[in-house]
């Protein structure tokens, strides 16, 4: 299949309606670009329910704080447009900032409650540009399944919620966070890691299994679940944001002195010098990043 690079809303649009239009499903892949195999999952799965599958490569300003990494956000776009061509993509939406926010706009859509703890707190406005900029996205490609990853749960329910409250004709499918062999996960973000730092980063993905072991040991206290975690983080040096033990679907953060249930979102986000990493895993669902020491010893035992 040929990939047609589209730099406008009204190319997008029409392409999207071209596809519609004799009767096949849109599948659609928002992103930032700066491509690894976590967004190509993206695309396989979307391939895998769609007839065409449109990715969107946009470096949103408006999610984006004041003293982030907007500018040195890494910008790859002939080697993404590769991937893409590879991956069997057949449209890549590439937009200026002043496509996506016309001159004078004054709009931004809001999700109450969801944003609220986690990385809301944070980064003020992040979910609000997020939202703003996949509501316009679903507004030019129009009806279609798109597909986004587990590795930003938060966003990936504000996104369920967004829209459904907005009554948008669009499936919305989640997958699993893709991870490096050591069990870091993917990330377009890694590539501002020095080798040093990412030894360090792996101390996130130790912390997440440390946390799904005690909880696979029978543990629900939620000190005890975090205490297990911190150890390892504390060991990487991080600069934590948060590490905290929430309600999976309500994302409400569960207080130290109670205990969980069965599914527990355990979600962690800290700097590594100066690069922002975030990860997840839902305790009583996802497998350990890191596959435990003892298991592999006793594996090798002859
Ligand atoms: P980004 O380009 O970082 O905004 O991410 C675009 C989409 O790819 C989002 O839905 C992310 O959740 C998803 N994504 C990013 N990293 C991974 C990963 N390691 N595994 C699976 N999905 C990912």
């Amino acid at each position: 299949m040929t990939l047609t690079l589209h730099r406008t809303v009204a190319e997008f649009r029409r392409a999207a309606e071209a596809v519609r239009s004799t009767g096949k499903r849109l599948g659609l892949v928002p992103t930032m670009g700066a491509l690894h195999a976590g967004h190509l999952s993206l695309v396989a799965e979307a391939r895998s329910r769609a007839a065409e599958v449109a990715l969107t490569i946009f470096v949103n300003p408006t999610q984006f704080g004041p003293n982030e990494d907007f500018a040195r956000y890494p910008r790859t776009l002939e080697r993404d447009l590769e991937l893409c061509r590879e991956a069997g993509v057949a449209h890549v939406f590439a937009p200026e900032a002043r496509e996506m926010y016309p001159e004078g706009e004054r709009t931004r859509v809001h999700v109450d409650g969801l944003t609220a703890a986690l990385c809301g707190p944070h980064r003020p406005n992040h979910f609000d540009g997020v939202t703003t900029i996949v509501s316009k996205l679903f507004a030019v490609s129009g009806e279609c399944v798109a597909v986004f990853g587990r590795k930003d749960y938060q966003q990936l329910k504000v996104i369920e919620r967004m829209t459904r409250d907005l009554l948008l004709p669009i499936e919305i499918v989640g997958l699993p966070t893709l991870r490096d062999a050591d069990g870091l996960a993917l990330s377009s973000r890694n590539a501002y890691l020095s080798a040093e730092e990412r030894e360090r980063a792996l101390s996130i993905p130790r912390a997440l299994s440390a946390a799904v072991s005690a909880f696979a040991a029978g543990e629900r206290r939620i000190a005890r679940l975090k205490q297990a975690a911190l150890g390892e983080l504390g060991a990487g040096g991080l600069r934590l944001d948060y590490a905290t033990l929430a309600d999976p679907d309500e994302l409400l953060p569960l207080p130290e002195g109670g205990s969980g249930g069965e599914r527990l979102l355990f979600a962690v986000a800290g700097f590594v010098g100066k690069t922002r990493l975030i990860d997840n895993v839902v305790l009583g669902e996802d497998p350990a990043p890191i596959a435990s020491q003892k298991k592999l010893e006793q594996g090798s035992l002859p």
